[in-house]
């Protein structure tokens, strides 16, 4: 038996969470890695691990379902504690809100909401008798600034950042610190077909960033170096929102 610390990231098949469950391989964990239907992507992801000589386990399980979510982490949970976990599991459905379906409100909502809240609710169970724990939820820019067509997704991120900073305050005690990472325009497939035009001249950079930019913050905010920081909300962005 590995006596490695074990990371859980949500949504890790590709993109954000692909590049933090690698990094966070490479810094020492066992990866328990989520994601909802790309099976070949994330096993690409799990092979890349165990061949830099890491481990990992996939966890197919949509997060916005509470019943799915238990049934895939409680019989793990019971036997181990994870010791980092990274809230990532997400998605956009964008669309101006007098013409947004209530779908397209509540499935917005539920994957990053009520999938924060399915997902941490056990984990952080486990950690509070362990009076330890690094949990990171990945926030997003629009979640700080308004965005328009993103009304949906703004709600829920902001949400998120609220969330983040009252469970920082209700398990600090317990030696769990608790931080939102705030990224901007990522490379990613969430962000392929934005049009470059009209999202570099919103960026003082000017490019938008790599999965890689993002999870070194998230890497650093589960080491050892970041032990004195909790309830914080650390942007990625270029400089998109100063
Ligand atoms: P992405 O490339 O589209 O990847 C999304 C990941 O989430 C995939 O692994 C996907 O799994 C998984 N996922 C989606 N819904 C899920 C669910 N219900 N249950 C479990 N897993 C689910 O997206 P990304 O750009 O890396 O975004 C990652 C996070 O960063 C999201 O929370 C997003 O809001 C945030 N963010 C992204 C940007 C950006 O510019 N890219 C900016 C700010 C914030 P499958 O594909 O296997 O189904």
């Amino acid at each position: 038996m590995s006596d490695r610390e074990i990371a859980l990231v949500t949504g890790a098949s590709k993109g954000i969470g692909a590049a933090i469950a690698r990094e966070l391989a490479t810094d020492g964990f066992n990866i328990w890695l989520n994601y909802r239907s790309d099976h070949a992507a994330a096993q690409v992801v799990a092979d890349d691990i165990q061949a830099a000589g890491g481990r990992c386990t996939l966890l197919p399980f949509d997060v916005a379902d509470a019943e799915a979510t238990a049934k895939v982490l409680e019989p793990l949970l019971v036997e181990q504690t994870p010791a980092v976990l990274v809230n990532n599991a997400g998605f956009t459905r964008d669309g101006i809100m007098a013409l947004m379906s209530q779908e397209d409100w509540e499935d917005v909502l539920g994957v990053h909401l009520n999938g924060f809240f399915n997902v941490t609710r056990m984990v952080v169970a486990r950690m509070l008798k362990k009076r330890r724990g690094r949990i990171v939820n990945i926030v997003s820019t629009s979640g700080e600034t308004g965005m328009a067509g993103q009304v949906n997704y703004s709600a829920a991120k902001a949400g998120l950042i609220g969330a983040t900073r009252s469970l920082a305050a209700e398990v600090g005690r317990r030696k769990i610190l608790v931080n939102a990472v705030s990224p901007g325009f990522i490379a990613t497939e969430m962000t392929a077909d934005l049009p470059q035009e009209k999202i570099l001249p919103m960026i003082p950079l000017g490019r938008v960033g790599q999965p890689e930019e993002v999870s070194g913050l998230v890497s650093f905010l589960c080491s050892e170096r970041a032990s004195y920081i909790t309830g914080q909300v650390f942007a990625v962005n270029g400089g998109a929102h100063i």
